[in-house]
């Protein structure tokens, strides 16, 4: 049997582009290796859902939330110190909505069941072994490990994930660099909901999103802490590279973010559930592979499409709206006879409108920026310590002034005065 497409990987970005097939009528087939989509996922909690106003309206009625974001802290933590930006907003806890933790279980197999509802079909516990290819060298299908094997397809979609084999094979990516992936470690713990609640300053259906920088024993990398109904998501983001020269285990980052005096309170009482790891394809813009072959497409993180920007780490907004643009172009290229590359083109230009590549395209120093030995190491002291001693009374000595402070403290780091001009323009340059 011949489908207009298979879409490899029931992930955001696989089921987003057999929905956008569907819906545009087409016949469409999408493999996952799991039992169920979500069943082999790992993220950390938040999930941004904007994205979805265009194809599911008003889906903060049926979106299978555990709670609204309604506060969102970015700390800066060192051994002994954190300073923290709280935000807090009531708008966030109202439709439209902003951010919501969600279980990738729970979400992954929401957005295939609107795809499958559409018209897709949905073949589970089956793995994609390989690429199809016709006498002229286009893909033209995929193998799988099932007894009656092959699927062919006008187009194929590869919406496997990092260190996509798809795009591998395709020629389409070299071999996985590690210095442009992280590795993210994430426990989940349980607490019961009103806990949760008092703990954090919550209401029953509001959450909590903390995002750190900082505060995994020396390996460059992050933490994060999201709430969840009755449980915590926490856990470690952390370059590959350092994490393999460290000889450190991921567990015991995440204990060590556990134990930090910023985090380990907000976890009293709580007990493992869940233990999890995932790695993450970082290194942003000027790693994504070409996004297109004769019969191939490939979108989210299979493409290195994860957003990771210090402050921002989002993934399923980028592979839903990857995807549904994949599976748009695909539609267009099987109606007008031509999936060529050029055939589907449409998909990259998509994309140069869409936030995916405009964020990447400006966001595409930050990888570098943030997992920088400066911003891990020096610049956290550095702003540690000047918050420290702005807020430490020194009676009976008249408190010392703002500048005095910094330069101070710049020194006492040995922050070369180049280096920061450097630093400060490049991240004025990327985050402006
Ligand atoms: C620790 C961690 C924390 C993160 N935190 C967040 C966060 O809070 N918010 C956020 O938005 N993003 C976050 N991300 C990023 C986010 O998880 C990804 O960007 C997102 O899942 C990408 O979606 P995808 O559909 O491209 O790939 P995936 O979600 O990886 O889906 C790929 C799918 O393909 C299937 N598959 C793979 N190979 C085959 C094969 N050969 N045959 C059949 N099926 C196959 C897999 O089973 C899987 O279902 C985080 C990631 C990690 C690891």
């Amino acid at each position: 049997m011949t489908f207009d497409a298979v879409v490899v990987g029931a992930g955001p970005a696989g089921s987003a582009a057999a929905l956008a097939l569907a819906r545009a009528g087409r016949s469409v087939v999408m493999v996952e290796r799991g039992p169920f989509p979500g069943s082999k996922n790992v993220y950390g909690g938040v999930v941004y859902g904007r994205i979805l106003d265009e194809v599911i309206p008003r889906w903060w009625e049926e979106v299978p939330v555990q709670r609204w974001v309604v506060r969102r802290s970015t700390m800066i933590l060192t051994d002994t110190q954190a300073v923290t930006l709280d935000l807090r907003s009531q708008a966030w806890g109202r439709e439209p909505y902003n951010g919501m933790t969600v279980l990738r279980a729970d979400f992954d197999s929401w957005l295939a069941g609107h795809a499958v509802d559409a018209g897709a079909r949905l073949l589970t516990s089956t793995v994609a072994t390989g690429l199809l290819r016709d006498a002229s060298g286009r893909v033209c299908g995929v193998r799988t490990d099932r007894p009656d094997g092959d699927l062919r397809a006008r187009v194929v979609i590869a919406c496997d994930g990092v260190n996509s084999f798809l795009a591998k094979e395709a020629g389409l990516m070299a071999r996985a660099d590690a210095a442009h992936v992280t590795l993210g470690a994430k426990e989940v713990l349980a607490l019961p909901a009103e806990v949760i609640e008092d703990r954090f300053g919550l209401g029953p259906h509001e959450g909590l999103d903390i995002e750190a920088v900082g505060g995994t024993s020396g390996v460059a990398g992050g933490g994060f802490l999201y709430t969840n109904r009755d449980s915590l998501s926490v856990g470690v983001v952390v370059s590959l590279e350092e994490l393999a020269a460290s000889r450190r285990r991921p567990e015991e980052l995440i204990a060590g973010f556990k134990a930090h005096p910023a985090i380990a309170p907000y976890l009293k009482g709580a007990f493992l559930k869940e233990y999890s790891a995932h790695l993450i394809p970082e290194g942003g813009y000027s790693t994504m592979p070409p996004l297109a072959a004769d019969g191939l497409l490939v979108a989210g993180d299979a493409a290195a499409m994860t957003l990771a920007a210090g402050i921002w780490l989002e993934g399923v907004n980028f592979a839903i709206g990857a995807g549904l643009a994949a599976g748009r172009a695909a539609a267009e290229a099987v109606a007008a006879g031509d999936v060529s590359t050029a055939g589907l083109g449409s998909y990259r230009q998509a994309l140069e409108r869409s936030f995916v590549l405009r964020d990447h395209k400006r966001l595409r120093l930050a990888p570098q920026l943030v997992l920088s030995d400066r911003m891990q190491t020096q610049y956290t002291k550095v702003l540690g310590d000047i918050a420290e001693e702005l807020f430490t009374v020194t009676n009976p000595e008249p408190k010392p002034g703002l500048l005095r402070i910094i330069w101070r403290s710049l020194r006492r780091h040995r922050v070369r005065g180049r280096d920061l001009l450097r630093d400060g323009l490049d991240t004025a340059r990327t985050f402006r």
